[in-house]
């Protein structure tokens, strides 16, 4: 994948998760400036986890701080295990500062966005870190693939989001039908 696919699977994201916020969590991203800025938050944390590649749109943004990590983790290690969100928990349990959700949310949705897309690659993402196992759900391995994964991911996450409310009621009621659990 690259960060043109994690880009539009990103804003995708925060186009189908923006309606679902509930009460609290929503209020910052009311009205057209907090949801483009969720907007502009959500796409950068889809571009973040490759920070560990000096040669991504990240890294190439950032330069210094893209080779330390790429020379401290390597590409699709820290940045693409759940130990980058858990290590912001405990800097800010530490700091004794409650978490920024307004602007942590955008960025985590962003920033999962990027792992699950990167899960339908043949490398796997080593999200348990440092217990090295990859999860991966790659159906094949090329940038027709890449390109076909990205453009379905992004259709599935724009109608959720953007879809009526009347028709997801429908659409879920024949699942539940279909699929009776
Ligand atoms: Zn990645």
């Amino acid at each position: 994948m690259n960060g043109r696919h994690h880009a539009a699977i990103a804003i995708a994201s925060w186009v189908a998760a923006a309606p679902y916020l509930p009460g609290d969590l929503a209020a910052p991203f009311a009205g057209p400036l907090g949801y483009a800025g969720g907007l502009l938050l959500c796409w950068l944390g889809g571009l973040l986890p490759d920070l560990d590649t000096p040669t991504s749109k990240m890294g190439r943004c950032l330069p210094g701080l893209s080779h330390a990590v790429h020379w401290l983790f390597g590409h699709r290690g820290f940045t693409h295990s759940l130990l980058l969100p858990l290590s912001v928990v405990i800097a800010f349990e530490l700091l004794q500062q409650p978490l920024p959700l307004s602007w942590l949310l955008p960025l985590a949705i962003g920033w999962s966005s990027h792992i699950i897309a990167d899960m339908f690659t043949p490398a796997g993402v080593p999200v348990l870190l440092p217990v090295v196992v990859k999860f991966k759900l790659p159906l094949a391995s090329n940038d027709l693939y890449e390109r076909g994964i990205t453009g379905v991911l992004v259709v599935l996450l724009l109608s959720v989001g953007l879809l009526p409310d009347a028709l997801l009621t429908d659409l879920h009621a024949a699942f539940s039908r279909a699929l009776p659990i």
